[in-house]
């Protein structure tokens, strides 16, 4: 019996573990390892925050999807792995032998939250803060400071600024950037529609402000200026688990797992990685989860082709995959290339798209 472990419930691996399920594998056992039973979508994640998703949109119910495919989940964290002997160890103290292993853990906290500091991603912890946020929101003014301008920051900041203000509470946000404008990727219309946005709607904003220390509700800037928190959400996009490197997987210049075009680990063949984790050696395309469920595909063809001892397929990103950004009020912008276009139409297109996608790993 040959043993794959998939470590995360990530979007590649929901596409392998459906793939598992529709086509089953005599003498194969497969794991994984995921600390939550429901999977939360941080592309809808903006979405649910606002308040224009109700919980079960936008999660994924692991528990169920493993069911159809036979697949175990372990309700665990994989804290580190020992490629010698063919290992992953996790927090609740099990280990788990493998002959197959593919990593899918996303993006690691950009922050270690405590107290007033939350980072966006993983997805599950922000919600959990953010129930927590909204009840103080209630009984008082709350200083919410945003550190990240890039599409994740602006759109957390302006869905939790229309869900509180839906509720009836006050509450003052604001963004600190560090680089000299918002959005540095994207097209200049883009750019100054959402500088309108913010402005439009009173979200204070500063550009080339690098943070350097947060203390007594004070957030400190590199300028010497300051501002007044209650609670700070951390938003500077992709940043690598260190536990892969540390296990002596080869990893990029940033930390994310090393992989071919095969999306196999370049040090360890018997290992995969897909998803914000992977860090692909011929191709550099920004992380998304389109990409991420792309990937997915190829993920599941060569888990299988490895067990069966075939040719590996490569995994070939899209040139131009748009980027959908949302507003906090069901408007967004996209913007592929130089190209960008805004409306509530967009929202509707990117809401089609991510309840089409969740709906294919929704099990009835
Ligand atoms: C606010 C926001 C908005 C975004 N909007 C978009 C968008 O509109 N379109 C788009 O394409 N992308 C968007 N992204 C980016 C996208 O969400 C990520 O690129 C995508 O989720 C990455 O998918 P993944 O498969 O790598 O991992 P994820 O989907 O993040 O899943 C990783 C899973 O692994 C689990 N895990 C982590 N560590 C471990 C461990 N050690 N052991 C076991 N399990 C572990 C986590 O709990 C998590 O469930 C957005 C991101 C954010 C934060």
């Amino acid at each position: 019996m040959k043993r794959l472990v998939l470590v995360g419930g990530g979007h590649s691996h929901l596409e392998v573990i459906r793939r598992i399920g529709q086509h089953p594998s005599v003498g194969l056992h497969v794991t994984l390892v995921a600390p939550q039973r429901f999977k939360a979508c941080s592309d809808m994640l903006p979405g649910l925050i606002a308040g224009h998703y109700q919980h079960a949109d936008c999660h994924i119910d692991l528990e169920a999807l493993c069911g159809t495919a036979c697949v175990d989940r372990m309700a665990d964290t994989v804290v580190g792995l020992d490629a010698q002997q063919r290992m992953v160890h996790c927090a609740s103290g099990a280990s788990i032998a493998y002959d197959l292993a593919s990593l899918d853990i996303g993006s690691a906290a950009t922050y270690a939250p405590q107290g007033m500091e939350v980072a966006v991603e993983p997805g599950e912890a922000f919600l959990a803060y953010w129930d927590a946020l909204r009840q103080r929101a209630q009984s008082r003014v709350l200083h919410i400071v945003t550190v990240g301008g890039g599409a994740s920051g602006i759109e957390m900041t302006l869905s939790m600024q229309h869900c509180l203000n839906q509720a009836g509470c006050r509450a003052h946000l604001s963004i600190a950037a560090s680089n000299r404008t918002i959005l540095p990727e994207h097209p200049a219309h883009v750019r100054r529609y959402f500088e309108r946005v913010l402005r439009e709607r009173g979200v204070g904003l500063l550009t080339g402000a690098r943070v350097t220390r947060i203390e007594d509700q004070t957030v400190w800037l590199d300028s010497g200026a300051h501002l007044v928190a209650d609670h700070v959400v951390w938003a500077l996009g992709p940043r690598a688990a260190e536990w892969p490197a540390h296990a002596g997987l080869a990893a990029d210049e940033h930390g994310f797992v090393l992989v071919d075009r095969t999306l196999r680990s370049t040090s360890h063949p018997e290992i995969f990685a897909a998803g914000d984790i992977a860090g692909m050696r011929d191709h550099s395309r920004p992380k998304s989860g389109v990409h991420a469920l792309r990937q997915g595909q190829v993920l599941a063809e060569n888990l299988m082709r490895t067990l069966g001892g075939q040719r590996l397929v490569r995994y070939a990103p899209q040139r131009l995959a748009p980027a959908l950004i949302t507003s906090g009020d069901r408007h967004a912008a996209a913007s592929w290339g130089g190209l960008s276009v805004h409306g509530a139409w967009v929202w509707r297109w990117k809401d089609r798209r991510d309840r089409e996608r969740m709906a294919r790993y929704r099990v009835a």
